[in-house]
């Protein structure tokens, strides 16, 4: 593409001068421009070209700028940009069948919102109306969004600031045998340890006070931890057991990421799929290519709402250009084989690749995910497991090695001692292989830093 080097200067100034950015020490910061896009890869503002393999916010699973998305938002919005969201919409409602025609069981029922914060927000609050109770429970290691419940949600230190202790949240730990918790030393012990603290946290909080659990089906942000055989079947159980509500938050992990449409299909077993009572969805559900995100309601808890009232709402709740890009995503990815593509991708490039690259390395403590959803677990010692960034920070020797990978052409998705390799669902080997040689050359300079 043609980039205009001025306008992006201008644009950098402009930012620095007005906007003001998210999670940010404003006087701290030196974002990067991005003038162009298409497909796996994005330009900067010198007008280099780098292949995306951050998914910007692990969103674009589509890629950018899929011409069938672009027309489907430019035809609607030649139609219909913009209706009260009491009104009927086809492009709402179409949306709305899709989605439920790919969500497991009967979650048949879409509510529709701007993203996946309010997404959970809602959910949270559903879920407290159905049963009359108020605590959720949600794991360490997570993210759920950043307004007021979605961040008290959040098993992160993103939360911390925003924690009062009032928000009726109590955190428990998930599976995660890398760094277990439970001195579990496989995945069944991780994963029955787990459940028993789960279940031991429920009894010491008061059944009768949780309303729900929220579990991202795969963390994401938190470090692409898969559960292990048997724990998503398990927390069913016990929700069931309790009269919980289970919320899934596929908001990252959801449409196609991990290789499949939900990231909860990964825990289908003889008993069937694991149905969640909701499900909440952003990101994928259109790529983001306009703002959407919503819950997928099951029929006991629509049922609730049947003749009182929901007590919630949002002027863009479906809102038309955002509906008719999941139209046109959720065909595309569909007719394109996108969801196929994620994971025969997964399996047979990018997992291999990184495991050749975990033995070549010994800055790389583990490598784990599916699909094109995997995080390549950065530390300083292989024995100790010391992470090469702490827990909620950064680290020079972890600035550097993102700082290689952009040099080198590609643009990774880092949090604390993790590097996420993200890339679109349509990436083809070719791409996927030239960005995994630059992770390859970068980590260079983790090994360095040991
Ligand atoms: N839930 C998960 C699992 C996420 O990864 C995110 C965003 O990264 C959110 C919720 C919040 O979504 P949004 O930023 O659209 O509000």
């Amino acid at each position: 593409p043609a980039i205009d080097l001025d306008a992006a200067k201008r644009a950098y100034e402009l930012d620095r001068k007005h906007v003001f950015h998210s999670w940010s020490a404003q006087a701290k910061l030196n974002p990067m421009t991005i003038t162009a896009t298409d497909g796996c890869y994005v330009w900067d503002g010198e007008g280099n070209r780098l292949l995306d393999f951050s998914s910007q916010m692990v969103n674009t699973n589509i890629g950018h700028q899929h011409p069938k998305v672009v027309a489907a938002i430019a035809e609607q919005a030649a139609k219909l940009c913009t209706v009260a969201p009491a009104h009927v919409n086809d492009a709402r409602s179409e949306a709305a069948r899709l989605i439920a025609e790919r969500t497991p069981g009967e979650l048949n029922q879409v509510f529709f919102t701007n993203g996946g914060a309010d997404a959970n927000e809602h959910a949270v609050r559903m879920a407290r109306l159905h049963t009359g109770r108020r605590k959720v429970l949600s794991r360490y290691r997570s993210y759920h969004g950043g307004t007021d419940t979605a961040v008290n949600l959040t098993g992160d230190p993103r939360r911390w600031p925003n924690d009062y202790g009032d928000a009726g949240v109590v955190h428990f730990f998930g599976p995660f045998l890398y760094r277990s918790r439970f001195h579990a030393t496989t995945q069944e012990q991780e994963c029955e340890r787990a459940l028993d603290h789960l279940e031991e946290t429920i009894r010491m909080e008061g059944p009768s006070q949780i309303a729900a659990i929220i579990l991202e089906t795969i963390p994401g942000t938190a470090g692409i931890m898969i559960p292990p055989p048997g724990y998503l079947r398990g927390v069913r159980e016990i929700c069931d057991r309790y009269g919980i509500v289970f919320i899934a938050d596929e908001v990252m992990a959801g449409f196609g990421r991990s290789g499949k449409w939900f990231a909860i299909e990964h825990g289908d077993d003889e008993q069937g799929p694991i149905v969640p009572d909701l499900l909440t969805f952003a990101k994928g559900v259109n790529s983001g290519y306009v703002p959407l995100g919503g819950v997928a309601i099951s029929p006991h808890i629509a049922a609730t709402f049947a003749e009182t009232p929901y007590p919630g709402g949002l002027t863009y709740s479906g809102h038309p250009l955002a509906t008719a890009a999941a139209v046109a995503t959720i065909n595309a990815m569909a007719d394109e084989g996108m969801v196929e593509n994620a994971a025969r991708i997964g399996a047979e490039v990018i997992g291999p690749e990184l495991e050749r690259i975990a033995q070549r390395h010994p800055s790389v403590g583990e490598v784990r995910g599916a699909g094109v959803f995997w995080a390549v677990e950065l530390v300083k010692d292989s024995e100790t497991r010391e992470p090469l960034a702490p827990y909620g920070a950064s680290s020079d020797a972890m600035n550097k090695v993102i700082a290689e990978c952009k040099s080198r052409g590609m643009l990774p998705f880092a949090n604390f001692n993790r590097i996420h390799v993200c890339p679109p669902c349509t990436i083809s080997d070719d791409e996927a292989r030239e960005g995994l040689a630059i992770l390859d050359a970068a980590l260079e300079v983790a090994d360095a830093a040991l």
